[in-house]
């Protein structure tokens, strides 16, 4: 059985193809430039490649080059769409409507439209992909829409509430959401496969940390907490992404420099954390390098976020009064070292000690704490795209 996946941004389009009885990708590409130019990037799983600049006025030209792309070309995987049994679409904002994965239908559509307005960066162009895979698919393939924000639908209002008028709750939905939740979920029960235990036996903290980043604390097989808020621009610093600050340092900064809300919006989002601070760029690996060769703001940069990290999941740890196991995925967490040891290191209090070869690994599923250690410690590839594929699936099966 056969399940397409797709995350489409608002110019872009990534794909996998997953044969689900061996849960492997047969295929994935990326479809860039939708609405500009366009232009597709395919590879089959046996190293095939196809690329190609065809014109993408709307997302409905791109699934028609990704058909081609799978069906036609010399990187083909299938020989008709019918052996695709489902869509599953990765969708950034479900709010409080969606606590898990479901059909696509004309409600969940417009539903998904109307969070829109606290996702305007994706849930549009989410709706927009949906309706051309039915002009592109036909009806009779089932979509499935996944949410970044559904795992975390478990926190209590304790940890989900802003201590702001309860006014900007109830008539504008203002509270935390969290995001990556595919990913936490993903990581999370992959920990408690390799601790041999009931997901609810054990307190969990899970580190995404990449581009963006969020860390996760699950405990009775549930999200009971999450760094990112009513946006992913909630939590620690990130790539560009300033992560929690006093709300009062934008409102002084706006009335300083004459700022619109606009304006705060793009700076915190676009032009902060690793990158505002470096000066040199938002890849971790070029703010390595640089501080390395001696820029001071580049060391700093490192600093901070690898003690924000630490702050987070300290207060996790209080959170859930202990911990069991920690997990680090994402480009960063996969593939840091220096950033596992130095978290690890600090929470020597907590019993947890780093096994430093074991720690070496990058991109790997690999224990890396010591079999003495207080609590376990895994690094974990994550695979959002399999999740989707596997949520799609559970649901079709229903
Ligand atoms: P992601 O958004 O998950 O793709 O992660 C992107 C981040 O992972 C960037 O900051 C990269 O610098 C970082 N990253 C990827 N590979 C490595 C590596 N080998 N060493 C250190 N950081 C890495």
């Amino acid at each position: 059985m056969k399940i397409f996946v797709v995350n489409a941004g608002s110019s872009s389009l990534k794909y996998q193809l997953i044969d689900m009885d061996n849960e492997s990708v047969l295929a994935k590409g990326l479809c860039e430039r939708i609405g500009v130019t366009g232009a597709i990037s395919h590879k089959s799983a046996d190293g095939r490649e196809y690329k190609a600049e065809t014109p993408m006025p709307t997302h409905s030209e791109a699934f028609e080059a990704v058909v081609y792309a799978m069906m036609k070309s010399e990187a083909k995987v299938i020989d008709s769409f019918e052996e695709i049994s489902a869509i599953g679409h990765r969708i950034v904002q479900g709010g409080a409507i969606f606590k898990g994965s479901c059909l696509v239908n004309d409600k969940v559509i417009e539903q998904i439209s109307e969070l829109g307005a606290m996702a305007p960066l994706h849930n549009p162009a989410h709706v927009i992909a949906i309706k051309a895979c039915t002009e592109t698919f036909g009806k009779k393939i089932p979509q499935v829409v996944v949410f970044d924000t559904s795992f975390h639908q478990t926190m209590p209002p304790k940890a989900y509430m802003y201590a702001l008028p309860y006014d900007y709750y109830k008539r504008l939905d203002v509270r935390k959401y969290g995001a990556h939740g595919t990913s936490h979920h993903f990581v999370s029960d992959r920990v408690a496969l390799l601790e041999n235990k009931d997901k609810k036996d054990i307190k969990i903290i899970t580190c995404h940390l990449g581009n963006g980043c969020s860390i996760t604390a699950i405990k009775d097989g549930a999200c009971v907490d999450t760094s990112m808020g009513f946006t992913p621009l909630d939590g620690f610093m990130m790539g560009t992404r300033s992560g929690s600050l006093d709300p009062s340092a934008l409102t002084y900064i706006a009335e300083k420099d004459n700022l619109s809300a606009a304006d705060i919006n793009r700076i915190c989002n676009k032009e902060s954390g690793m990158l505002g601070i470096s000066g040199v760029s938002n890849d971790n690996r070029d703010i390595a390098a640089a501080a390395e060769s001696g820029n001071s703001r580049a060391a700093l940069a490192i600093e901070m976020q690898r003690y924000q990290i630490l702050k987070f999941i300290g207060s996790y740890i209080a959170a859930m009064n202990g911990v069991d196991a920690i997990a680090f995925t994402g480009g960063i967490g996969e593939n840091d070292p220096e950033l596992r040891e130095y978290v690890c290191d600090n929470l020597k209090y907590m019993g947890v000690e780093i096994d430093r070869e074991a720690n070496k690994c990058r991109g790997k599923e690999v224990k890396i704490s010591t079999a003495a250690s207080g609590v376990d410690v895994f690094v974990i590839p994550t695979n959002e795209e399999l999740a989707i594929a596997r949520d799609t699936l559970s649901i079709i099966s229903k």
